[in-house]
């Protein structure tokens, strides 16, 4: 599945605000949004520029902008996964924040079997983990409630995996996730509620973005 290739920390700029692409390292004074925080290219520092951001349109956009690089999705799927969230019960907002939360590249991120989300896709794609017993390597994969997750049993005599349970015991987990250090899987027990669902975002903007 495609993916955006280009500068990473550009996005956190372009939005204004961190985005934490880039796991510790966002933490960290290396991080370009500390050292440069406006927008990139030559008017990013202009009121001219910052003036365009006020109108209704602006602000839904970049709402949709926001989250679409918070999960690292193309505009193709992103609006995709829209549609689905449309056609489910409840509220589409919700819908759509719990469909992408339900990507397993987010759930391993989540567990704290990744630093990010862009790392756990490369974990994924690389077919290091398997979903209820069964080899995978899309990292897009939506899963569901009861769907246990596991490291590879081939993976796990990999450096990177004989320390993650080290690493992954400093991330906390989500309520709705369950995770077994030792056995380095984890289980979903339940779709996110709204208030576990982090990164600052307006599904409701999102929403008027797609039904203008
Ligand atoms: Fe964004 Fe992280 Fe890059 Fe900072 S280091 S600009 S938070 S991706």
């Amino acid at each position: 599945m495609a993916k955006y290739r280009g500068p990473v920390c550009k996005l956190c700029r372009r939005e204004g605000e961190k985005l934490f692409l880039k796991g510790e390292r966002c933490f960290t004074p290396k991080c370009a949004f500390e050292r440069r925080g406006y927008a990139p290219g030559q008017h990013g520092k202009s009121s001219q520029f910052r003036r365009r951001r006020d109108s209704d349109y602006n602000r839904q956009l970049r709402a949709k902008q926001k989250a679409r690089r918070v999960y690292g999705i193309l505009e193709r799927q992103f609006h995709r996964y829209y549609e689905v969230s449309l056609k489910r019960r409840g509220l589409t907002g919700l819908n759509l924040l719990q469909i992408l939360e339900s990507r397993l590249d987010n759930v391993v991120f989540r567990m704290g079997y990744a630093d990010s989300r862009a790392q756990a896709r490369l974990l994924v794609t690389h077919g290091h983990f398997s979903v209820n017993g069964r080899r995978t390597d899309v990292p897009s994969m939506l899963v569901s409630v009861n769907d246990v997750i596991s490291v590879r049993e081939g993976s796990r005599k990999r450096p990177y995996f004989k320390e993650l349970a080290d690493f992954a015991e400093k991330k906390n987990v989500p309520a709705w996730l369950e995770r077994d250090l030792k056995a380095l899987s984890g289980k979903i027990l339940r779709l996110p509620e709204r208030s576990e669902i982090d990164g600052n975002l307006n599904e409701q903007l999102i929403v008027e973005y797609y039904s203008r």
